[in-house]
């Protein structure tokens, strides 16, 4: 590279590959870019005015090659940078962890109206199962006043220690009246106790019958342990993590499932059958069925 000033090098890199990186991140401007950028320096301690400002010699690495190489091969921004908005903060991200999405800020403010109908000046005892990066039960522990007590869970040791870290560096911002816990677990089959409230997002979507609506972007750098079951074992998984969401949720508790738009109606009917008295869809922002709201 020459002795270009960065937001040189970040203009030319742009128009050059204008048409692909629109093709990868829809409606992506120069100025998100040049945010991203300084986003990614900033947490990285790196001084982005420096880095915008200071002209890189030809026979020095630009701090930008790895940045745009990424982007080149449409790695999703918040891998690059490292970091999601999440409903009102930011998260730490990395690829062993789903980025978390927009829609799904929907289940923490649903499990917030919950919390603050029924459990005002109460404990209530809240799980998260497969949390990933920890983005929805840590936003419920720094939005709650009520005291809560919280089981965040993954299958995977990278996710539950990447859930760890943005615990950590949350927790000035959560009242010390919260209780956190950390465990190990494939859905619920290693979580001691009851729950007043069960919160979850897991793999939902159907390897082979559903694959024709996934990004191609999301199949190729998101985690599939965190988005896909196969086709075969799908309903048997979900009539069994259901079975025991029902056996762990205390009466009149409830729990807030994330799923798949095709198969959230099927779902529904296998929560009645089992036994949950109340059984909810709600939708996402896109109008599509997203949620169940299932009471015991
Ligand atoms: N909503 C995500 C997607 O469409 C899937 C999330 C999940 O499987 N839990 O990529």
């Amino acid at each position: 590279m020459s002795i270009l000033s960065l937001d040189q090098h970040l203009k030319g890199f742009y128009e050059a590959e204008k048409k692909s990186l629109l093709a990868f991140y829809p409606g992506l401007t120069i100025h998100r870019l040049r945010q991203d950028i300084k986003l990614h320096a900033f947490l990285n301690g790196v001084d982005s005015e420096e880095l915008f400002e200071f002209p890189y010699l030809p026979h020095r690495t630009h701090p930008l090659t790895i940045f745009f190489e990424k982007l080149k091969v449409g790695t999703p921004l918040e891998y690059i940078t490292g970091y999601a908005y999440f409903y009102r903060s930011l998260f730490k991200v990395t690829s062993d962890v789903l980025i978390p999405r927009s829609e799904t800020e929907i289940l923490v403010e649903l499990a917030s109206q919950e919390i603050k109908r029924s459990y005002k000046n109460k404990q209530c005892r809240v799980a998260d199962i497969g949390t990933g990066s920890g983005a929805i039960g840590i936003s419920l522990l720094m939005e709650e006043t009520a005291q809560l007590d919280m089981v965040m869970t993954d299958i995977s040791e990278a996710a539950l220690k990447l859930a760890q870290e943005n615990f950590f560096s949350h927790k000035f911002a959560i009242s010390s009246i919260h209780k956190t816990t950390f465990i190990k677990s494939d859905r619920l089959k290693d979580v001691p106790g009851e729950f007043n409230l069960i919160l979850t997002n897991p793999p939902y979507i159907k390897k082979s019958a559903d694959m024709a609506g996934v990004h191609s972007q999301v199949a190729a750098f998101e985690p599939h342990l965190a988005l896909f079951l196969d086709d075969d074992i799908y309903d048997q998984w979900f009539n069994e993590f259901f079975t025991s969401i029902h056996e762990k949720l205390v009466t009149g508790g409830v729990s807030l499932v994330e799923s798949h738009e095709n198969h959230l109606e099927a779902q529904a009917e296998m929560a009645r059958k089992i036994g949950f008295s109340e059984v909810v869809l709600v939708r996402d922002y896109t109008n599509r069925n997203r949620f169940l709201k299932l009471k015991k």
